[in-house]
């Protein structure tokens, strides 16, 4: 395993902000996690694929991107098929594997970037599914302990794009090497709900969708609102939606009667952030190098050469004035590094 030093870090970050690391280097087996261990290089900063970080300053420690690759069929036994990937695995072509072997659960999670082993982190979501409702186990290892450990479901305590992981006492102490999916063949049953998905399979005909049809559709959804990082530099929704109290909704419904609200498992209501920062008339504006994407609202954009600080900027003034005009906190979804 080779370290590096004084690495830049500005092409292993989608939002395109350049910091630097001390030390940096590429874990691919779990011989290297143990080597590591061993050196003195101190903190450890856990990298994927860079696509929910902001960098906020030059990293003063090791930077340790995750490159643990392999997918390996495990079992399959009354539909249910497990099925074990390397952490280092890039998501989507994960999710495009699963639908060449027609196995379903992955299909509604197309084009989300980075890797595996981050998926578990926030509980990745997109259309009605979570990677909670096809996850099996993990592997990790344990930086403060010198152990690999296996999470079962119960252990991540997985919620709305959040896990155990998102702890701040947890933060960059567990690497996670392994993840096992739980994954369906014949694939079954599929998640329409939303309505784009709807919308978009009947306006191309699509009256018996499959996985590999969803998948299609989801993609297409994506990429025609959502701006690809390659070309314009983000890192997704930047905020949280809000899980807001009945009553507190039922009071912003009556001033605002098009709010969109989504009730949750836990009786609350879910209101969609794009909508709150767009009423308050951020989206498609431009603050020097960032701005508020001109589709959706929630994505946060690097027009070039924006820093951390200038990111940051941006979200808490948007931050601020979603809080004065509903009352409503909007909670960081991207994770800050400093
Ligand atoms: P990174 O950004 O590298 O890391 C994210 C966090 O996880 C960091 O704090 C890091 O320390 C930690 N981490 C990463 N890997 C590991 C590991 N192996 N072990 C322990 N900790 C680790 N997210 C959604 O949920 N749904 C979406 O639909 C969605 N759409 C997106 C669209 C775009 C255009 C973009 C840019 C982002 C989107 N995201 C979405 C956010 C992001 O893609 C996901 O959160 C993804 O899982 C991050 O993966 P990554 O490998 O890039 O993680
Ligand atoms: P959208 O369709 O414009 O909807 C806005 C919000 O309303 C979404 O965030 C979604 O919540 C919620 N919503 C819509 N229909 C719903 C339904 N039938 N039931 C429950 N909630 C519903 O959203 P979008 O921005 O284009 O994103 C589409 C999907 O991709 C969403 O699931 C979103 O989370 C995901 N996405 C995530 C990121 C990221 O970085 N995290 C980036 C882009 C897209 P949920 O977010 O809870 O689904």
């Amino acid at each position: 395993m080779k370290i590096e030093t004084n690495f830049s870090l500005q092409a292993y970050n989608t939002f395109g902000v350049a910091a630097t690391a001390s030390a940096y280097a590429e874990v691919a087996t779990k011989n290297d996690v143990l080597e590591l261990y061993h050196l003195p290089y101190r903190p450890i900063y856990i990298l994927g694929g860079g696509s929910n970080v902001l960098m906020l300053k030059d990293i003063e420690g090791i930077v340790l991107r995750n490159c643990l690759m392999g997918i390996e069929v495990l079992s399959e036994r009354e539909g249910h098929v497990l099925v074990a990937v390397g952490a280092g695995e890039n998501w989507h072509e994960l999710v495009q594997w699963a639908i060449r072997q027609n196995l379903g659960g992955l299909e509604n999670l197309s084009l989300i970037p980075g890797t595996v082993g981050a998926a578990p982190i926030q509980n990745i979501g997109a259309y009605g599914v979570e990677l909670k409702d096809v996850f099996h186990s993990l592997e990790a290892f344990d930086f403060q302990k010198g152990t690999f450990r296996n999470f079962d479901r119960d252990a991540c305590q997985f919620g709305y794009r959040y896990s155990i992981f998102k702890e701040a006492k947890n933060r960059h102490r567990f690497l996670i090497t392994r993840v096992v999916l739980q994954l369906t063949r014949p694939p079954h049953p599929l998640q329409l709900s939303y309505g784009a998905i709807q919308e978009t399979l009947k306006a191309n005909g699509i009256s018996r969708p499959g996985i590999r049809e969803v998948g299609n559709v989801v993609e297409s959804i994506r990429k025609s609102k959502l701006p690809d990082p390659k070309i314009l530099k983000n890192a997704g929704s930047f905020f949280k939606n809000p899980e807001i109290e009945s009553g507190q909704f039922d009071k912003l419904k009556e001033k605002y009667p098009e709010v969109p609200g989504y009730p949750t498992v836990a009786g609350q209501i879910k209101v969609a952030a794009g909508w709150l920062i767009e009423a308050c008339g951020w989206k498609g504006k431009r603050h020097g190098r960032v701005g508020c994407h001109e589709k959706q609202a929630l994505v946060i954009v690097n027009y070039g050469g924006a820093s951390g600080a200038e990111i940051q900027e941006l979200a808490r003034a948007i931050q601020v004035s979603v809080k004065e005009k509903f009352g409503i906190y909007l909670e960081p979804e991207v994770n800050f590094w400093s």
